[in-house]
C-alpha cells in the first residue's frame, strides 16, 4: 500500500481553484522581490515527516512565496526578456504535466512528437530552411545554442578540421553569454569580431577581423549570429556572415532566442534576409512567441550531423533507435529525457493561427515605435540606437549609475514597472524590453515622465 493518499477531490478543487484565479488576475500584479530574511521568517520550512494540509500550504505559496516573485508576465515588466504566455498555453501546460508525457522518442511518445514536429516544421519554413530541416524542443536558449555548437564542433572534427592552435568560434561583442558559457564547456576560444559604428556582426567586420589575425583563421570553425541581442535588439547581417562561413566552411549558427519570432513579422522580416542559409538556428518560444517556460526550439539544416553527435548509445536505449520516418528528440540535443514542452505552443497556435502571432509581434513593435519616438519628442531623454525589434535603449543625460538605479527602485516600490537600468559600451543607460501585448503607450509615457 502507498501512503500518497490524499483526498484527491479536495486537492483539485484547491489547486484548479488557484489556477483559475491566477489565469483570470486582469492585469497581473506585478509584485516584488523578496528579502532571505522575511522570507525564512514568513515562510518557514515546511517539509517534515509527516506532511501538512495542502491548503496550508498552498496558502504559504499563495499568500507568501508567489507575491515574493515579480511577474514576468506582467505588461509592466519591460526588463530582461518578459513573458506573456497565452491562456491557451498555459492551460495546456498543465494537460502536459496532468499526463506526465515525455517526448524523448518515437517508441513512446510518437503522438506528442508529432505534434511538436509540426512546430518546428512550421518555425523552419519562417526561417527558409529547407524541408529536411529538423531538430527539437529543449528547455533554453542557452540549452540550444550549446546543443548545436556541439555538434557544430563534431562535424568539423569529423570532417577533419586541423586548428593551427585551439578551436575558435566567431562572435560578436554583443553576442549573448550563453555563447561564451557554451565556449567554456566545449573547452574552445571565442574569437571576437569588432563591429561598426552600428555594432552588427557583418560579413564585412568578419572579414576584417581575419585580416588583423590572419594566424587565427584556421582554428575557426563556426559563426554565430544574433538574431535580436538581448541588450539593444539588433539582428546580425546573416548574409553577409554566412558569405563568410561559406568560404571559409565554417558552421553557421543563428542564435534567435529572443528575436526569432520576429520572423513572423512582415515589418521587419528584411532584416533577417540570409537567416535561410544557416546550419542551425534557435528560437525561445518562452520569449517573444508567448508560450510558457521552459522552450526553446533548435532546428538543423542537415539534422543527421546532429544525431551522430548527440545519440546516447546504451544497450537499454538501443529499441528506441529504429525506423526509417521515426524521430527521436533526444538524439538531437545534449538531454535524454525530455518533457514534451513544444506541445503548449502546439495547441495554442492551432487554436489561434498563426496571423493572432503575427498581429501580437506586429503590435508590439509598433508600440516600441512608438516609445522611440516619444523619446525623440522628449526634451529630457534620448534614443541611444533606434530599435530594431521591440528592445529600445535611451539615456537620461545628467543622470550618474546611482540615480539610474534609484529611478528603477522607486518604480517597483511604486508598482509602477520593472525597468532595470543596462550597459550600453560602459555607460549606465535604461532599457525598454517590450513583448506584452497589453504594455500600453500610456505607461510608457508615465515611466519618461518619472525621469524628468
Ligand atoms: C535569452 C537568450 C539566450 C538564452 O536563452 P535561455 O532560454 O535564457 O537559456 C540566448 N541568446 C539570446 C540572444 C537570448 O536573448
Amino acid at each position: 500500500m502507498h501512503s500518497f493518499t490524499p483526498d484527491t477531490a479536495t486537492l483539485m478543487n484547491s489547486i484548479i481553484g488557484y489556477v483559475t484565479e491566477r489565469l483570470q488576475l486582469n492585469p497581473v500584479p506585478l509584485d516584488h522581490g523578496g528579502e532571505p530574511a522575511s522570507l525564512n521568517e514568513l515562510a518557514p520550512s515546511l517539509i517534515n515527516e509527516h506532511g501538512n494540509d495542502p491548503n496550508h500550504v498552498l496558502a504559504q505559496f499563495a499568500d507568501v512565496l508567489a507575491p515574493a516573485v515579480i511577474s514576468c508576465d506582467s505588461p509592466r515588466f519591460l526588463s530582461f526578456i518578459p513573458a506573456a504566455p497565452t491562456k491557451a498555453s498555459l492551460l495546456f501546460d498543465m494537460v502536459v504535466s496532468c499526463s506526465s508525457l515525455s517526448g524523448i522518442s518515437w517508441l513512446e511518445a510518437a503522438g506528442a512528437i508529432h505534434a511538436e514536429n509540426t512546430v518546428l516544421k512550421f518555425l523552419a519554413d519562417r526561417a527558409g530552411m529547407p524541408p529536411q530541416s529538423g531538430g527539437c524542443f529543449v528547455s533554453g536558449g542557452s540549452a540550444g545554442n550549446l546543443s548545436a555548437l556541439v555538434t557544430a564542433r563534431d562535424t568539423a572534427r569529423r570532417r577533419g578540421h586541423q586548428p593551427a592552435t585551439r578551436r575558435m568560434i566567431a562572435v560578436s561583442e554583443q553576442s549573448h553569454s550563453s555563447i561564451v558559457n557554451t565556449a567554456n564547456i566545449l573547452d574552445v576560444d571565442l574569437f571576437k569580431v569588432a563591429t561598426g559604428p552600428d555594432d552588427r556582426f557583418t560579413g564585412a567586420a568578419f572579414r576584417a577581423a581575419i585580416e588583423r589575425q590572419p594566424g587565427d583563421a584556421p582554428n575557426l570553425f563556426a559563426a554565430v549570429c544574433t538574431g535580436g541581442t538581448t541588450n539593444a535588439g539588433i539582428v546580425d547581417d546573416f548574409a553577409g556572415v554566412a558569405d563568410v562561413c561559406q568560404e571559409l566552411g565554417l558552421w553557421l549558427h543563428g542564435d534567435c532566442a529572443y528575436g526569432g519570432a520576429a520572423l513572423l513579422a512582415p515589418s521587419v522580416q528584411h532584416r533577417f534576409v540570409g537567416i535561410d542559409r544557416v546550419d542551425s538556428f534557435i528560437v525561445d518560444p518562452h520569449k517573444f512567441l508567448f508560450a510558457p517556460f521552459d522552450c526553446a526550439a533548435l532546428l538543423y539544416r542537415d539534422p543527421e550531423l546532429a544525431r551522430l553527435t548527440h545519440t546516447q548509445d546504451a544497450s537499454y536505449l538501443d529499441v528506441i533507435h529504429t525506423e526509417d520516418g521515426e524521430w527521436n528528440p533526444t538524439d538531437y540535443a545534449y538531454h535524454l529525457t525530455r518533457r514534451a514542452r513544444g506541445l503548449p505552443l502546439w495547441f495554442s497556435l492551432a487554436v489561434h493561427g498563426w496571423g493572432a502571432y503575427r498581429d501580437a509581434i506586429e503590435q508590439v513593435l509598433q508600440l516600441t515605435r512608438d516609445a522611440a519616438n516619444r523619446i525623440h519628442l522628449a526634451a529630457h531623454v534620448e534614443l541611444v540606437r533606434e530599435p530594431e525589434l521591440s528592445v529600445v535603449v535611451f539615456r537620461r543625460p545628467g543622470w550618474s549609475d546611482a540615480q539610474y538605479h534609484q529611478w528603477s527602485h522607486r518604480l517597483l516600490e511604486q508598482q509602477v514597472a520593472f525597468v532595470t537600468p543596462s550597459k550600453w559600451h560602459g555607460e549606465t543607460v535604461a532599457r525598454f524590453a517590450f513583448l506584452h501585448p497589453d504594455t500600453s503607450l500610456e505607461l510608457v509615457d508615465e515611466i519618461l515622465s518619472s525621469m524628468r
